[in-house]
Order: structure tokens, then sequence, then C-alpha cells
């Protein structure tokens, strides 16, 4: 078993996410079994609570995380799903630390960061593994602040000891300054000696720029870092995220990873047609259509990142470059949605919390239905269909959801019950917020001869969901009555799961988040279908 630990210096939002993800895909394009895990430095248990401004968007895993959106990044890239012990955070592991201490497990011992933080982060690194090749690991946050050090401290320690293959990928950013027309490299040099500070010296400096990187910068780095001229690797913009392996691996990157942990590359041919054949058809799409997509998290794009990536999937299936017009819901009213929902081709409400900006999404939906322009509601999304419809289509005025105005006709309320496995979750109103709601994958069973159907072609489908109120079963009727019916639901009946329309052209909400099993190279089967019919 070989580890590869990813750490960043100079600036965040370096991309370090997809670099790793983009790691793990050339080393699996060389037929290695890889694993790929996430130790992120902040003090919350997890991110479920933090707002998608504080740390982008929450990805769910199957098993039920509630996890950092890199992993979205892991499982686009290598195919693989991901697994609640694929990450950790600070605030997880002081919580694992305090638990003990409680139950008495260092009874007599003084508790400290070194060496009980340390042994649990190393406990983290080497538990759960399943004879993979390679297991990378990135850290998140950057070098030098104060929550990452335990964690460079466990990664020092498992360096150290001589039974351990590792290697160390630092990747760094190298600014430009135009007034004196150079590439500056002494910000990697200072992050470098930050590592160097906590005991590590680096394998491999991955150099983020916007400009090609000269051989003079290349050889600075490699002389002040103390890292070979081969194993400073240039990290260029990429017209899209999918090509990132590909460029990564014309600067020998996979290669001069593979000699630092000891492996012949000559040995493990590198096969990257798939991702060569997805980039021909980006280069190649034929048409465009423009999607509005109603939300309160617009001015921050890794809020939804799951879900753009998803549109540019179903797009690139159908030929089509996705353009996604961002509008924010709560400027968005009876008055300018015309205005600004006119050129779509397709309008999505996605997933989200609490009141503020409900009228404007409620808004474009009931646009989207009078107009038969393509509606894809998910989670929140679909919850709102269901409002809009109770009250412009059955008139029960002052229908809601109970997350937002308690009153005697809440179309959509607190889910109290459900059934997991074989076990039932109970809730109220007063448990607690964190790792509390309807997460990861459940059974969902479909209608024959809907329109859900024949897109799935299937009649059980498993997807994930990340939710806490529900659609209350008492309207179904009215709902059919009126043309909308609930095509999917709960194998045992209780839980609304879709919701189509049948005389639309596409009018769709899922209580559930397909975005999040939609991978460039298997697009999922709902964003097909709805670039598709947006095309029409
Ligand atoms: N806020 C809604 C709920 O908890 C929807 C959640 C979501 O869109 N993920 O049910």
């Amino acid at each position: 078993m070989h580890y590869v630990f990813i750490t960043g210096g100079v600036a965040s939002s370096l991309g370090k996410g997809i670099a790793s993800a983009a790691i793990a895909t050339l080393l699996k394009s060389r037929n290695f079994k890889v694993r790929i895990r996430k130790l992120d430095p902040y003090l919350n248990v997890d991110p479920g609570t933090m707002s998608p401004y504080q740390h982008g968007e929450v990805y769910v895993t199957d098993d039920g995380a509630e996890t950092d959106l890199d992993l979205g990044h892991y499982e686009r890239f290598t195919n693989q799903s991901a697994k609640k012990s694929d990450s950790i955070s600070s605030g997880k592991i002081y919580s694992n630390v305090l638990n003990k201490e409680r139950k008495g497990d260092y009874l007599g011992a003084t508790i400290q960061v070194i060496p009980h933080v340390t042994n649990e982060i190393k406990d983290f690194i080497n538990s759960d593994l399943n004879k993979e090749d390679i297991v990378i690991y990135e850290i998140g946050g950057t070098v030098g602040d104060i929550e990452s050090l335990p964690f460079l401290e466990a990664i020092r320690q498992i360096r150290n000891d001589r039974n351990t293959s590792s290697a160390l990928i630092h990747m760094t950013y190298i600014p430009y300054l135009s007034s004196a027309g150079e590439l500056k490299t002494k910000p990697t040099q200072h992050s470098v000696k930050e590592l160097l500070n906590a005991g590590i010296q680096p394998d491999i400096i991955m150099c983020r720029s916007e400009r090609p990187i000269d051989k003079d910068s290349i050889s600075k780095i490699s002389l002040f870092c103390n890292v070979k001229q081969d194993s400073v690797i240039p990290a260029l913009n990429a017209k899209s995220i999918y090509e990132v392996p590909s460029l990564y691996s014309k600067y020998g990157l996979d290669e001069i990873l593979l000699k630092h942990l000891k492996y012949n590359p000559k040995n493990y041919s590198l096969n990257l047609n798939p991702w060569k054949k997805l980039l021909n058809k980006i280069d190649s799409q034929k048409f465009t259509v423009i999607i509005g997509v109603v939300g309160k998290y617009t001015n921050l794009k890794d809020s939804y990142k799951s879900l753009n990536e998803a549109l540019i999937h179903g797009g690139i299936q159908n030929s089509t470059k996705v353009e996604i017009k961002w509008i924010n819901a709560e400027k968005l009213n009876s008055k300018n949605v015309k205005d600004l929902l006119k050129n779509c081709n397709g309008i999505l409400v996605p997933g989200g919390f609490g009141l503020r900006g409900i009228g404007g999404k409620i808004e474009a939906i009931k646009y989207s239905r009078l107009n038969n322009i393509p509606f894809f509601g998910i989670c929140l999304g679909m919850q709102l269909a269901v409002i809009e419809i109770a009250r412009n289509l059955l008139k029960i005025k002052s229908a809601n959801s109970s997350e937002f105005k308690s009153t005697s006709k809440s179309v959509v309320g607190l889910m109290t019950e459900w059934v997991k496995g074989n076990k039932i979750e109970k809730r109220n109103i007063n448990s607690d917020k964190g790792g509390t709601m309807r997460l990861g994958s459940y059974k969902a069973k479909l209608k024959k001869n809907t329109k859900i159907y024949s897109i799935y072609k299937k009649n059980e489908i498993f997807e994930r969901h990340r939710h806490r109120y529900e659609v209350n079963t008492k309207y179904i009727k009215r709902f059919n009555d009126k043309g909308f019916i609930f095509s999917g639901m709960s194998p045992d009946g209780i839980l609304p799961e879709v919701l189509e329309s049948k005389n639309h052209p596409w009018f769709i909400g899922v209580q559930f988040h397909p975005e999040l099993k939609s991978r460039p190279l298997s697009p999922h089967p709902l964003f097909v279908s709805f670039i598709k019919s947006c095309l029409k």
C-alpha cells in the first residue's frame, strides 16, 4: 500500500480537489486500484450545517455522509462511489478523542495534540482500507493555517515510518506581476518553508498558474525548494476540467509520481481513451441551450457544483453546450419573471433551505408550468412545485411548507418517521440539526407508463437524499385530478419521490438529488432527458 498526500500553499481555491481527482484518474487509467480521501481542518464535525457560502455545496454519499464538495470531484473523475469513511474533519477527530477521554480509554493520561490527536488522525488514515494499491489523501485548507498543523504532524510521522511508502505533492500558485512582466516564485518558496517547518519535504510541486511557466521559474523552484526539476509540474488552466488529467500527464506527473512510489511506469501503461473521447465530444458540440437556475446561492458557483456538472454531462450526451443563467431567486418577482426567463430553454429550481427567495422560485415554477417550458425541480424545487400547484391550481391559497410557516394547509411537512434499512428513524421539531436529515441512498419505486419510468427504464431506483421535509400524501388525489401525478414513491408508499405533469412537455420534480450521481462518463438519465427536452 502506498500513500499520496496532497497539500496546498499560497492561496485557497487553487482547484486542489480537481487536481487530486485528476491524479487519481491517471493512476486508475494505469490500472492501479486507487482510493481517494479528504482530511478537512475545520472544526465542524461535518459541513452539513454550514452555509454553501462558507463551504460550497454539501456533497452526500450513498451511505449518508454529508461531506466536502471535493468528494463529488473524486466520484466524477474516478467513477467510484465515495464512502462515509472517505472524509474527516478536525471537528470529528477532536470529538472522537473527547469521547474516548470520557469513556476512560486514556485513563491516567493528559490528553494532548501530540500524540492523542495525531494518533487519531493516523488511525483514520490507516483505517477501513481495502487492499488498494495507492490511497490519495487531500488535505483541505492551506499550509500555515493553525487548524492544519496536527494533520501535517500526523503525515510527518507516517512518512517517517520506514514501513510506509508515500509521496507528498504540494500545490502552489505562481502569480504573474504585470509591472515586472514576470512570474513570481517567492510565494511558493515561502509555502514550502511552511511545510519544512512542519518537518515535511515535498516530493513534487505542482504550480497553478494563469500563464505558461518558463524554464527559469521551474529551475528556481527546483533549486530553492529542493525538488528535482522534473518534479516541478505546471498546472495550467484547462478548457474543461475533464481535460486536466491529460494535461498533467503531458507534463509527466503520473510517471514522476510512480517513480517516487518506486513503481516502474513502463510496466503500467496509461489508457486515457475514454477521456479523450469525452473531450472530442465536448469539442464537437453542435447546439446550445440556456438553462435558468433559480436559486439562493447563485453568487458562489461552488454552491451548486454537482448540479453545474450534471447539466454539462446531460449536454455532452446531447452534443449540446449548456449555458447556465444563474438567477437570484430573491430578485425574481411576478413583474420581472418574464424578462428574466424569456430566453431560457429550460428552468431548474435546485435544492435549498429556509424561507429566503421562496417567492421568486415559486414565480419561476408557475411561469414554466403555464408556458410549457421544461421544468426540473430538485428537492426543495420539487416541494415548491407542489406548493405552487396547490396554491394556483388546487386553489388552496394558504398552502405552504411547515419549513416556512406553520399552517393547517401544509402540503409539505416535517418528516417524523421513515424506514432506513430495517430500522425506523424518528425525528421531531426539537431534534439536533447536524446529520439528522434523511440522508444518503434510498430506494424509490417508479410507476409504469409514466415519464419518469420512460427515463430510467426501470421500476426501482436508488438515489441520494438530503431532506427534512416531505410532501403531504393527503393531497395526492387532488393533484391527480389536475393532471399531476406522484410517479415515484418510497417502497412503503409513504414518501412521494417524483412529481410529474401529464400535460406538460417536461415538468418533473424529484425529492432526491440526481446531480450527485451524474458522471461525465455516465451522465445521469434525468439530466440527459431534461437537456434533450430543452433542445426542442
Ligand atoms: N429544505 C428542504 C427539506 O429539508 C429541502 C432540502 C433540499 O433541498 N436538500 O426538506
